[in-house]
């Protein structure tokens, strides 16, 4: 008749055999909001799955807000650079020098700033 094992010898093999399907939920404190949420043990095995180390530390809120960041510095980061460039040409309006931050379309009349401003009030 088997044996009960002691809860001790199971949390030994629990740590030693990693590839025991015996993964619980863990609870993590998100370091951007501060609450707790589950990572799951269908996560944690894609992590191990993927060789990722590293738990998750934030929360799937503030991982989505994170990314947005990112990619909003990202975007900042490329319009910035377009926005170095300056194009010399003259208003289609009053005929008067100005220079525009964007390569204007063939054919298409560009306006200085304030005949620009005055054709879109808003
Ligand atoms: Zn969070
Ligand atoms: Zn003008």
């Amino acid at each position: 008749m088997p044996e009960t094992e002691p809860d001790s010898l199971k949390e030994f093999n629990r740590k030693t055999f990693a590839d025991t399907p015996d993964i619980e939920d863990v609870n993590i404190t998100c370091i951007d909001c501060g609450s707790q949420f589950v990572w799951t043990a269908g996560e944690q095995i894609f992590f191990r799955d993927k060789n990722l180390q590293n738990p998750p530390k934030r929360c799937k809120t503030c991982k989505q807000a994170k990314n947005e960041r990112l990619s909003a510095i990202a975007n900042a980061q490329n319009t910035g650079v377009k926005q170095k460039i300056e194009v010399a040409v003259y208003c289609a309006t009053c005929g008067s020098y100005t220079t525009v931050p964007f390569y204007p379309s063939q054919g298409r009349p560009v306006y200085c700033r304030s005949c620009f401003l005055q054709m879109n009030p808003n």
